[in-house]
């Protein structure tokens, strides 16, 4: 199938108020713009050199989410322009992205990432954490940043009933977090494999890749 039949085939499963980023990461300008021709317009990268190059070449129109685990020293290449930081998990990174936001005058839109797989290597905050994170007075002081909620990516694993737990305590998390700070309105969890899990566990936006653009070649 192509990229624009994957599209809509996917957008017609999203029920209303759930977002679709089309995760381009590995894939060229000519692959994006089939998408942007078909009508998508937010798009997902993990490497912020990569997707800066992308912004640069491709319509101004397009929103650029940062998926991927973000290094300090990158995060002003993005400052100018990025839409959404979906993997914030420290406060030493959100003080970079404040500092770097505040240089273009702007605020820049985070969530947090927070960590809910079984597996060691995924990045991410704990519920104590988060907790510490959103409490400490320097968070407070930040005034170029907006956290806008979570962002989490569960075990990858057959075991849907893993999956499924793992995302219902993600959404719990984000239900207390509602309470504690206002604007809390992003739940950023599913992906190919595991989207539909993720809506029936109140997703608001999922990051799809190789369903929409086939599987990715890394070599
Ligand atoms: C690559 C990636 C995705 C998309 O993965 P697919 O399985 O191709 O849909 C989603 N979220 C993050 C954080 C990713 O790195």
């Amino acid at each position: 199938m192509s990229i624009k039949e994957n599209l809509k085939k996917i957008i017609a499963t999203l029920p209303e108020g759930v977002t679709l980023v089309a995760v381009s990461k590995t894939k060229p300008i000519e692959t994006i713009m089939e998408a942007y021709n078909a009508g998508q317009r937010v798009f997902g990268e993990n490497k912020i050199q990569e997707m800066t190059q992308k912004w640069e070449q491709l319509p101004k129109d397009i929103e650029w989410h940062m998926i991927g685990h973000v290094q300090r020293n990158k995060v002003k290449y993005m400052a100018q322009y990025v839409s959404l930081i979906h993997g914030v998990d420290s406060l030493k990174l959100l003080k970079e992205i404040d500092k770097q936001a505040q240089k273009h005058n702007r605020v820049i839109d985070c969530l947090l990432q927070m960590h809910i797989a079984k597996e060691e290597t995924k990045f991410g905050l704990n519920p104590k954490e988060l907790e510490e994170l959103i409490s400490s007075n320097e968070f407070r002081t930040l005034k170029n940043i907006k956290i806008k909620g979570l962002m989490g990516m569960a075990t990858f694993t057959e075991n849907t009933l893993l999956i499924k737990g793992e995302f219902q305590d993600l959404k719990t998390t984000f239900e207390k977090l509602r309470k504690k700070l206002d604007g809390i309105e992003i739940l950023s969890m599913g992906m190919s494999g595991d989207y539909s899990i993720a809506i029936a566990e109140g997703s608001t936006m999922v990051r799809i890749g190789s369903s929409i653009f086939g599987e990715r070649n890394y070599s």
